[in-house]
């Protein structure tokens, strides 16, 4: 019988995904949460939103050309 993954682990694998890829198990857990609970769904999307825009600035920062000869802007 499969068992309901808590809340806690969700957030766990979510977080977890973006370090390092899931097992198909935990892809699968993850998922099937998902698929009940609704506030791991709005989690997983911030999780998601973070992550690509994580990836987009390091783009972002990558491809700055220099004009700002190091100036630094809080
Ligand atoms: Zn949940």
């Amino acid at each position: 019988m499969f068992k309901m993954m808590m809340c806690k682990e969700a957030t766990r694998l979510m977080s977890k995904r973006l370090d390092a890829p899931l097992s198909f198990q935990e892809k699968l857990s993850l998922k099937l949460h998902l698929a009940m609970c609704d506030a791991c769904t709005e989690c997983n999307k911030q999780f998601t939103l973070l992550h690509e825009v994580g990836h987009r600035f390091e783009v972002f920062v990558s491809d700055t050309p220099d004009n700002g000869g190091g100036a630094h802007n809080e």
